[in-house]
């Protein structure tokens, strides 16, 4: 397959080259070459091709923390303090839940990551087998992580946990979800970490995400959360900590002498009003962006996490200056699948790697002229202008419909398990 007439292709390779008029040669499932249009288009001959004439290349997106089947509660409850939320509202509604409708929300998450350009996920919740089957469906590459909390959701235990590590599939990635250092025991988050040693297994976690847990957590152990995840030896290599919003100097020396890696949430905690993560104090800390579950933000939509993401540490700093477009698009793209164990795979567009690539139209009024496409790609962009999505060299998207899921049947069917959810039979 040849991508060919490319506008702008934004590789996001060591160099962060962008290269004007280019192609894309894919091989399979790899990208096979890539150059100016001309060169590769005499190179190559006899390829199917697509016609990327006013569009923009760029690594497909890369949304590392969510919980997907949460779009199932999507707008059922907003606007609360986050205890009373939880456990008054999106709890007892979770209770509810049957395997099967996990599958269905997930597939819905699946279908919206697509529509907005996401190739690659990072997923937390119950049900990871359902995930699972979501995802191999939907085509899209993704770390699950079966969530371990067994004092609010039985069957989130260890024991099925390392069940679902024995999956292997060619796009997913099993990992570990221990939920946080509030929601676990001392003896189960010990359990992880040696676990995720012997087998080298990502660790996926929330992590001072609110004030409230620091108290909470100072009090149980007389450490803060991220100092007590270090102490049972959680905090290494592999250790992706969710919002890190309330770290201390201490904390985010040890994160980077840990080499841990750190997911930004900024709509969740702007929408929880949980707090400001402390970025631009994480320096030499590999920081990526997520959208948290479709209830606390509510979307998934990963463009809007890079503009704000930038936005709110210029105000907040009071400096223009901070969080600069390219660093937004580094955390999307790079920097996710770094925190992922993937940056040999994913996150660039470089000869050798999986073809996740997107394509986002620029013939629009809201990206036009263009003097820059990480400007547009970051202020002016939104989910919707991405034309074609690409992972694994299938392509999933195209002419922003989809080529592979029915989207009408989904939704439907996902309107029918919220009558259940909320019928009081
Ligand atoms: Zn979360």
């Amino acid at each position: 397959m040849l991508l060919r007439n490319i506008m702008y292709l934004v590789t996001m390779n060591k160099r962060r080259e962008i290269i004007r008029n280019a192609a894309v040669l894919i091989k399979e499932n790899k990208i096979a070459d890539i150059g100016e249009d001309r060169d590769i288009a005499r190179k190559y001959k006899g390829e199917e091709v697509i016609d990327a004439s006013n569009m923009v290349a760029l690594p497909g997106l890369i949304q590392s923390h969510t919980h997907s089947p949460m779009t199932l509660m999507r707008g059922y409850a907003d606007d609360l303090p986050l205890m009373e939320w939880l456990k008054e509202k999106i709890w007892p509604l979770e209770a509810k839940l049957k395997p099967r409708d996990a599958y269905y929300g997930s597939l819905l998450a699946n279908l919206e990551m697509i529509r907005f350009g996401v190739t690659t996920f990072a997923d937390m919740y119950p049900f990871p087998e359902e995930i699972f089957k979501a995802v191999d469906t939907s085509g899209l590459r993704a770390v699950i992580s079966p969530a371990i909390f067994e004092n609010i959701n039985k069957s989130s235990n260890i024991k099925n946990a390392k069940k679902f590590l024995k999956h292997k599939h060619e796009r997913i990635i099993p990992s570990l979800g221990p939920h946080s250092t509030y929601a676990c025991t001392k003896e189960e988050l010990e359990e992880v970490a040696r676990i995720s040693e012997e087998e080298k297994i990502l660790i996926h976690i929330h992590a001072a995400e609110t004030k409230d847990e620091i108290r909470e957590i100072k009090k149980k152990y007389g450490m803060r959360p991220i100092e007590f995840l270090d102490s049972v030896g959680l905090l290494n290599e592999r250790t992706l900590l969710a919002h890190v919003v309330w770290p201390s100097k201490r904390e985010i020396s040890l994160i980077g002498k840990r080499n841990s890696k750190v997911v930004h949430c900024p709509i969740s905690n702007m929408k929880l009003a949980s707090g400001i993560a402390p970025l631009p104090e994480m320096k030499g800390i590999t920081v990526s962006v997520g959208s948290d579950g479709p209830c606390s933000n509510n979307n998934l939509n990963v463009f809007e996490e890079m503009k704000i993401t930038a936005l709110l540490h210029k105000v907040n700093t009071l400096d223009p200056t901070m969080v600069p477009a390219n660093v937004a698009l580094e955390m999307a793209t790079i920097n996710g699948a770094v925190s992922l164990g993937l940056e040999n795979e994913i996150g660039s567009i470089e000869v050798g790697k999986r073809a996740d690539i997107i394509l986002v139209n620029f013939r629009k009024p809201h990206l036009t002229p263009v003097y820059n496409p990480i400007s547009h790609l970051v202020y002016s962009c939104n989910g919707e202008d991405v034309d074609t999505v690409i992972v694994d060299g299938e392509i999933l998207l195209r002419d922003g419909k989809f080529t592979k899921m029915n989207p009408e049947k989904i939704m439907n069917k996902v309107e029918k398990i919220k009558n259940r959810l909320v019928s009081t039979k």
